[in-house]
């Protein structure tokens, strides 16, 4: 067992993003005051509730993110960017300290560090 965190790389090319934004696939978590924000503002199917992981999350339309137009979020500049989207892959939103789950999403990241938890 190692204590040894991933190296995390302190930029990405998100925009544009040469991975077809492929970290988009399973839409976001979201906290629920940003889930009623979501659904107030783009509608009840911009959000669905995942049994699994007990949580609200972001609608995924055939491959991607509902939100993820032409390769770009459009989302990103806006009050209500969702904060894991925000943080990734630096930080938690809830708790503040290191992200702590699978950075393999994105090809950038340490694929063989893919899931911190399991150290
Ligand atoms: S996190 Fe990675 S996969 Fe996602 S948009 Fe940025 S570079 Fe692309
Ligand atoms: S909200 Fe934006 S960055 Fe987050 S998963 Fe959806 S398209 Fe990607």
């Amino acid at each position: 067992m190692s204590t040894l965190l991933p190296v995390i790389p302190s930029s990405l090319p998100c925009f544009p993003c040469p991975h077809d934004s492929i970290c988009c696939s399973w839409g976001t978590s979201l906290n629920t005051k940003e889930a009623e924000t979501l659904k107030s503002l783009y509608g009840a199917d911009a959000i669905v509730w995942d049994d699994e992981e007990n949580e609200w999350r972001t609608r995924v339309d055939g491959d991607r993110c509902m939100f993820l137009k032409n390769n770009a979020c459009s989302l990103h500049d806006r009050p209500e960017y969702p904060s894991v989207c925000r943080c990734f892959p630096w930080s938690d939103p809830e708790t503040g300290g290191p992200y702590q789950y699978d950075l393999s999403i994105c090809p950038e990241l340490p694929q063989d560090e893919a899931d911190p938890t399991e150290r």
